[in-house]
């Protein structure tokens, strides 16, 4: 479904991704790893044209996307959760459920605001507040549905669970697990039990480049991996 190859991203002169190379196959759950720092967000930013490449390819579907301005990526079914999550203080749950509804791709459309309101109660509790009073779980909720509104075919989501508390990264991994029954994704975390759990295959970055990938299995089976590629030694 995507195929990531070979890409360089800068930041100025500063070469933040060197060669990064990766494939999702539909219906695929994957984690990209990596200490901070490592490229996990430029990667995913890569992807979606936010950082467009300066070299490489980016293959979704057989069409190559790395030259494409976000907006037309995420009309081919792409929707990025960002790592800051973006919720729009101002307005309510529901209005920045409508802004992304505009933004949708429209015809044959799943999910519609009353529709995501239902299947998600926890929303539905908290329709009218603002979207700056809410607390980091029920904002990263919030993200997360928002980019359903896209009705994307993959969706990618930026370490989640950043500082959320355990009860919450709970919840948020049951909807990604719900999600993943209809829903190609990549989302990146440095927490490895939370991939262990979520995810079958990983993807470990270290300094903009695929140190290590494999199947989630294998990580849980070799424990030098996670030592060599993933503590903070
Ligand atoms: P984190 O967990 O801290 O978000 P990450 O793995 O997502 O880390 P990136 O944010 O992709 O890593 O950063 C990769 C490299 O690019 C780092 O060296 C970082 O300092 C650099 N970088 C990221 N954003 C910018 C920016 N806006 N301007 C300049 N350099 C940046």
């Amino acid at each position: 479904m995507l195929s990531v190859e070979d890409i360089h991203t800068f930041y100025g002169e500063s070469h933040a991704l060197q060669g990064v190379s990766l494939e999702i196959g539909e219906g695929e759950v994957v984690c990209l790893l990596g200490r901070n720092g490592a490229g996990k967000s430029t990667t995913l930013k890569s992807i979606v044209g936010l950082t467009p490449p300066a070299r490489g390819r980016v293959r979704f579907e057989q069409r190559e996307i790395q030259r494409m301005a976000t907006y037309r990526i995420s009309r081919l079914g792409i929707a990025l959760v960002p790592e800051d999550r973006r919720i729009f203080a101002g307005l309510t749950v529901k209005e920045n459920l409508e802004v992304a509804d505009q933004a949708g791709r429209g015809a044959g459309k799943r999910w519609t605001i009353e529709g995501v309101l239902e299947a998600y109660p926890m929303l539905a509790e908290l329709r009218d507040q603002d979207g700056a009073t809410l607390s980091g779980g029920q904002q990263q909720m919030l993200a997360i549905v928002r980019a359903l509104m896209t009705e994307p075919r993959l969706l990618l989501m930026d370490e989640p669970n950043e500082g959320l508390a355990p009860v919450i990264v709970q919840q948020i991994g049951e909807l990604l697990d719900e999600l993943a029954q209809t829903t190609t994704i990549l989302f990146s975390d440095q927490s490895v039990p939370f991939a262990l759990k979520h995810a079958t295959r990983a993807y470990i970055l270290e300094k903009g480049q695929v140190a290590w990938s494999g199947s989630t299995r294998e990580m849980r089976d070799d424990p030098s991996i996670q030592e060599r590629y993933l503590s903070v030694a």
